[in-house]
């Protein structure tokens, strides 16, 4: 299955993909996750990258592509994928399209994981993340056991530079204008599933599978 996970950020596309990875057996490509990463290495592309990652901007199309080409490439992807905070501009759906075409597999399903706006904001002002495992953590929703203290492994909680309320504004105004189109993209290919992401993880992730046709 060739997923496209779509929402805004903090609707919870990345914990739903760490469910999906586990019933479907297949990678979760978080973009996101990836240019981290490459901050966290100090490499040449994170240091490009967290300029625009720092203001809530989106990193140039040139740079995501790439990765993402790169990706899917690899052996693990051929059964399938789900792809996480990618396309985030229908530039960026445009080209996946024609790569994918080109391999001659196309993309099942967009989801969309649908939240309202007072509550994204919670979430994501609320996120706290452990500097060494990145479990997520959240002051209003699901705080742990010890304040400031990861209860898995007891690293140190912090609140990531995107997590910060500015940056947060920036980067829902940045979803409305250049994400929220997509839907209209992959509404017009007939491929999109939605459902409704406030709850409990568990409940939302059966509404999920049920989407996908997976008991
Ligand atoms: P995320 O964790 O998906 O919310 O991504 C965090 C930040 O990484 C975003 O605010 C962007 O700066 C950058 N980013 C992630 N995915 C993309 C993408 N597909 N295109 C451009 N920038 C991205």
């Amino acid at each position: 299955m060739r997923l496209v996970l779509l929402g805004a950020p903090g609707a919870g596309k990345g914990t739903q993909a760490k469910k999906l990875i586990e019933t479907y057996g297949i990678p979760q490509i978080s973009t996101g996750d990836i240019l981290r990463k490459a901050v966290a290495d100090g490499t040449p592309l994170g240091k490009e990258a967290k300029s625009y990652m720092d203001k809530g901007e989106l990193v140039p199309d040139s740079v995501v592509i790439g990765l993402v080409k790169e990706r899917i490439a690899q052996d693990d992807c051929k059964k399938g994928y789900i792809l996480d905070g990618f396309p985030r501009n229908t530039a960026q759906a445009e080209v996946l399209d024609k790569v994918l075409a080109e391999m001659g597999a196309p993309l099942d399903t967009a989801l969309s994981v649908d939240v309202e706006k007072d509550v994204l904001m919670k979430r994501l002002t609320g996120r706290r993340t452990c500097r060494k495992c990145q479990q997520m953590y959240n002051i209003y929703f699901s705080l742990p056991k010890k304040e400031g203290v990861c209860d898995k492994c007891g690293g140190e909680l912090f609140q990531r530079d995107d997590d910060k309320e500015e940056t947060i504004k920036k980067r829902l105004d940045v979803y409305d204008a250049q994400t929220a189109p997509l839907m209209e993209y992959y509404k017009k290919k007939g491929i999109v599933k939605s459902v409704m992401g406030l709850g409990d993880i568990n409940e939302i992730f059966s509404k999920v599978c049920a989407a996908l046709g997976k008991k």
